[in-house]
């Protein structure tokens, strides 16, 4: 890629990760657990306000561990967005539940209330929703219908870190909430994850779950003499190098979350002409969501001008990059879930979203930069 390209995305460092690091190995613990682990999760747990966080290695792994806490078995039913990351589906179809694919809301894009309801069937166990770019829009209603009908609530907020909805922190809305420090995310450790569990009643089996299987964190804390195999469970537990690394990362959230938002917000107000003229739509937010800047992304009038302005962007050395594939037409989606209803909402948006670069080593003028040639490509654009 060019010097002068504009990448969608660039992880950063953003304070002490290298010292960080240098401390960890100096201390001589690198596996799980170790004091760079715990402080990261205190603060995970002060932040949402969650009886526990369990630093994970990805939010792939922390959804796993849901499923697998919320009980999920054969033939069971999870409602979930077809307009998600492949993860949600993977993490039930593993446990040999079903992924019922429902519609979302074009505006908010996160799971339609109204089509989750429709969606429940005797086999239903769980609902998992998404935060689809930090926006918390219907988590509210969804926490009431799983109330109601005796489901459980788990939260993908992969996107949401440090997001609210309401006033409150999104993950805490669900018994269960994952986080992702992917290098994509706003905090990152490269690849990182968390488990966040609202519900106490599950904490004990999530410690046994994240470390084989077995009772080391009891072991760890005194409570028993040796430690042996209880349950099943997997190796979830991030390395204390990552725990270092993501630690800078989380002493600096306030700052990362003001800049992506400064940055939202600047290509917010370049691109009200090009929605005014009709030639893409911007996302609307509503006055109850915290959002935390995590994606800009625009809607585009349908697949073809979308091509020619990932092209068109690209001969710029900007580059832009649609999101998720629909789960519900995909071939895992077919094999393993099924689609509740015909999912309009879900074709027509991931087949018009683009999002644009975001990321920390973005300065005002490359968002500018983003910003007209866009305004060269679609004012030019002959559109019939
Ligand atoms: C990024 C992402 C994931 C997966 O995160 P990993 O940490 O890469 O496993 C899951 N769900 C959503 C909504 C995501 O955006």
């Amino acid at each position: 890629m060019p010097d002068d390209d504009i990448p969608f995305n660039r992880p950063s460092v953003v304070g002490d990760e290298y010292a960080n690091i240098a401390d960890a190995v100096r201390g001589g613990i690198l596996s799980a657990g170790g004091p760079f682990s715990r402080r990261c999760e205190r603060r995970l747990e002060e932040m949402t306000g969650s009886v526990r966080a369990i630093l994970t290695h990805t939010c792939t792994d922390a959804l796993e561990m849901a499923v697998l806490l919320a009980g999920i078995g054969p033939g069971d039913e999870v409602i979930m967005p077809s307009f998600t990351f492949v993860s949600a589906a993977t993490a039930v179809a593993l446990r040999g539940g079903v992924p019922v694919f429902v519609d979302i809301d074009p505006v908010s894009l996160n799971l339609d209330p109204e089509a989750v309801e429709a969606a429940i069937t005797p086999a239903t166990r769980a609902v998992l929703a998404v935060h689809y770019a930090s926006v918390g829009t219907g988590i509210d209603r969804l926490a009431e219908i799983c109330e109601r009908r005796g489901l459980t609530l788990i939260e993908d907020a992969a996107h949401a870190v440090g997001a609210t909805y309401l006033g409150r922190p999104l993950g805490s809305f669900g018994w269960l909430a994952t986080l992702s420090f992917h290098e994509t995310k706003n905090l990152t450790s490269g690849e990182g994850g968390a488990l966040l569990i609202n519900d106490p009643a599950l904490v004990a089996r999530a410690e046994v779950i994240a470390d084989k299987g077995t009772d080391r964190a009891r072991f760890e804390r005194g409570e028993t003499q040796k430690y042996v195999w209880h349950d099943i469970g997997s190796s979830f537990r991030a390395s204390e190098l990552t725990a270092a690394f993501l630690s800078a990362q989380l002493d600096k959230q306030g700052d990362i979350l003001a800049r992506r938002r400064e940055l939202w917000a600047r290509y917010h107000a370049g691109l009200e002409g090009l929605e005014r003229g009709g030639r893409l739509a911007r996302p609307r937010i509503p006055p109850a969501c915290g959002t935390n800047g995590h994606i800009y992304y625009i809607l585009l009038p349908d697949e073809d001008r979308r091509r020619t302005l990932i092209d068109g962007l690209l001969s710029y050395g900007i580059h832009t990059v649609f999101h998720y594939v629909p789960l519900h037409d995909s071939p895992g989606g077919r094999r393993y879930g099924r689609a509740s209803g015909s999912l309009p909402h879900t074709n027509s948006i991931a087949s018009r979203i683009l999002r644009l670069p975001m990321h920390l080593a973005l300065s005002e003028g490359d968002v500018d930069r983003v910003v007209a040639t866009m305004r060269k490509n679609l004012e030019t654009a002959e559109w019939g």
